[in-house]
């Protein structure tokens, strides 16, 4: 059984162009400065647990409206019940959704071609020389590489997306991402927005301005289709 930390029981912009639910899964083997789920990834054994049980039961019952599930964190390829926690969800009829940070490449794999999976939305912290700064651990970037040429060698939907961090994707980070990314479905960038975070401080950081956002968007659009969401 997989560990789920939490439950939205309907959200209308996780999944593209679906109505689904969304699954929290706990824990995290990054420290994003600028996560906004401290809670789920440093202190979730604070935090109630749902069973599977629950999720299913509710999914059979709301079956009419839901199209799919978003399978999210933390950083869910760490629970090693998550393929059939997935099988659980697609036998029931659903579509799922993955949100993934990319450091389990084998499983990303697996998931796909045992059809457990419909779409992966992928994170792209940074450019590769600044990836250890934004995910706040030392990364092996080779494992990052591996996971973002499963999805593009995959034909299945998906999108790579980054949280524009201030200081951390400037114009030339962003060519280097775009180039790095090209052959890829999908690339979105969204802005950061202060709230909570695993480093406090960012809370006094402002917003991301949109015409930094558009600016960006026009750089990475000349390698791979991009868009602000
Ligand atoms: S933002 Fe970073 S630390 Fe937070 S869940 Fe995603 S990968 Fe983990």
């Amino acid at each position: 059984m997989v560990l789920i930390k939490g439950f939205e029981k309907t959200t209308l912009i996780d999944f593209p162009g679906k109505i689904a639910a969304t699954v929290f899964l706990p824990g995290c083997n990054f420290r994003c400065p600028y996560c906004h789920n401290p809670e789920l990834v440093l202190d979730f054994k604070k935090l109630k647990s749902i069973s599977e049980t629950f999720v299913l039961d509710y999914l059979e019952q709301r079956k009419k409206w839901v199209d799919g599930v978003c399978i999210t964190g933390g950083e869910p390829t760490l629970h090693s019940d998550l393929p059939k926690f997935m099988k659980k969800i697609k036998d029931a009829g659903f579509l799922v959704k993955l949100d993934t940070n990319g450091t389990n490449p084998d499983m990303l794999e697996k998931l796909i071609a045992k059809n457990l999976v419909d779409y992966v939305a992928m994170d792209i912290k940074a450019p590769k020389y600044k990836y250890n700064d934004a995910a706040g651990v030392a990364v092996d970037i080779s494992i990052i590489e591996k996971s973002v040429n499963v999805l593009k060698k995959s034909s299945i939907d998906y999108e790579f997306r980054t949280t524009v961090f201030p200081g951390m994707v400037d114009e030339k980070d962003m060519l280097s991402i775009a180039k790095w990314l090209l052959g890829g479905n999908a690339y979105f960038l969204q802005a950061f927005k202060p709230s909570k975070h695993i480093d406090a401080n960012m809370k006094e950081i402002p917003m991301t301005d949109k015409d930094e956002l558009e600016k960006l968007v026009k750089i990475a659009e000349k390698y791979i289709d991009c868009e602000v969401r």
